[in-house]
């Protein structure tokens, strides 16, 4: 059986060839359901196998079953990459198997995860009284904020949002049985202000960059709203708020610095790998007033507050370990270039695709999400995103906007060059012209 130190050093080959290699495979997936399934043994092994079997079937079984979102031409969805250090720490993460139950457990991961959280938020222009908590995914984040702020309002009942907000409100506004308010939005796809009734609402949920179009809702008129009447305010820029590391976009988020609490995805647009979603909050003694149960196998005299009395989930990973590696290997500096760079892609094919006959950009665009669809009826969109994703040269994904099928590009991947975007264009112009 090979060593630990020799499967380690071919692993990390495999991992640095991929990445080479990762714009050379099909993006998304041509399998079919239940193919992987089919190569796989149905049963466990009996004896012990080398790892290195693991790296080979990796390559015969499991490769032609992945959707490539470390591809450069990657555009569907939100595009995300785990850069080469969150992937580094990942490894460092299960080498230590550090679990935060309690500060004592293991006080570096705690300590270490409040001190990243407070440089994200230096590095994006949030006040020094936002605590924050990093959470599996946003899903996660918004349960937990919406927890709290049914909480601290238990006579109130209501969650009230845009119909453009994600379906993690509608999520955890079941799970917590609380009624969701759905308001239209407006012909930006944003919320709209004078509709609020916050009649028996305990939350408002803002988006700042919203999932089929990276709408903008107008933060600051609904914070004045939520503290008129004393309502929680969550803001979800899942997607977005990464962006808030470049000053020239700041002006997106004017007023999510006086939300009650606030989710921002690392794992989205900053370069960390999966799994690693920040919560901030303002009133955390809320969200603890939410969460804290210490039953008496975990009670000790040390006199310092745990993340897990913050949050759903006792044994917390070593996260932070990530989110701190991209900082630093990245620095302010690396994360706003590449961030810039996305965003100049987008707009770069934005006007593309409006200096073409025969195709309209759909909405505003902010970030790194273009919006945009071909002449035609919506079957014929569907047909070119198909096809165009059934060549395996790039993968796009789409939404519905004012009732029409509108297909997406989304940059986020820190390897996608201005040729990639210009394949994607390419390619969904030759599908359209193959019609
Ligand atoms: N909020 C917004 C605006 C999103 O776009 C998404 C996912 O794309 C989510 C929340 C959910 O994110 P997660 O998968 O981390 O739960």
């Amino acid at each position: 059986m090979s060593t630990f130190r020799e499967d380690g050093a071919a692993t990390l080959e495999w991992v640095a060839s991929y990445l080479e290699r990762v714009r050379d495979f099909p993006v998304l997936s041509q399998v079919a359901p239940g193919d992987i399934r089919a190569a796989l043994p149905a049963a466990p092994p009996l004896r012990a196998e080398p790892f290195a079997e693991i790296l080979s079937d990796l390559d015969a079984v499991l490769m032609p079953g992945m959707t490539h979102w470390q591809s450069p031409r990657y555009f569907a969805y939100f595009a995300t990459t785990a850069s080469e250090p969150g992937i580094l720490a990942e490894l460092l993460i299960a080498g230590l198997n550090q679990v935060g139950i309690l500060w004592r457990s293991s006080p570096a991961l705690q300590e270490l995860e409040e001190v990243s959280l407070d440089w994200l938020r230096q590095l994006v222009g949030l006040p020094e009284e936002m605590h924050g908590q990093i959470e599996e995914a946003a899903s996660v984040s918004t349960l937990t904020a919406l927890a709290a702020a049914r909480h601290a309002r238990p006579q109130s009942r209501a969650v009230v949002c845009s119909e453009h907000a994600h379906s993690s409100i509608d999520k955890a506004a079941r799970l917590l049985e609380l009624d969701l308010r759905k308001i239209p939005g407006d012909e930006h796809f944003a919320l709209r202000p004078e509709l609020l009734d916050l009649t028996d609402a305990c939350a408002v949920v803002a988006t700042i960059g919203t999932t089929s179009s990276a709408a903008v809702d107008p933060v600051a008129a609904v914070a004045d709203r939520c503290a008129a009447e004393g309502v929680w305010l969550h803001v979800d820029a899942a997607y977005a708020g990464s962006a808030a590391v470049c000053p020239e976009l700041r002006g997106h988020f004017v007023g999510w610095e006086r939300a009650d609490s606030i989710v921002v995805n690392p794992h989205k647009w900053l370069f960390v790998p999966q799994g690693c979603s920040v919560l901030w909050t303002r009133r955390p003694d809320d969200v603890r007033n939410a969460f804290d149960l210490v039953p008496e196998y975990l009670r000790v005299s040390d006199d310092v507050t745990s993340l897990s009395q913050y949050s759903q989930v006792l044994g917390r990973g070593f996260r932070g370990l990530k989110l701190w590696a991209v900082l630093r290997c990245h620095g302010q500096e690396g994360l706003q270039a590449l961030i810039r760079e996305h965003v100049r892609l987008a707009a770069l094919f934005e006007g593309w695709v409006r200096d073409e006959p025969g195709w309209d950009v759909c909405a505003d665009r902010f970030f790194s999400l273009v919006c945009f669809r071909h002449d035609g009826t919506d079957e014929e969109n569907a047909e070119i995103m198909r096809r165009a994703n059934a060549s395996g040269e790039v993968f796009l994904s789409h939404t519905k906007l004012n009732g029409r099928y509108v297909l997406r590009l989304a940059v986020g991947n820190a390897r996608t060059t201005e040729d990639d975007v210009r394949l994607a264009w390419d390619v969904l112009r030759r599908e359209a012209a193959a019609l």
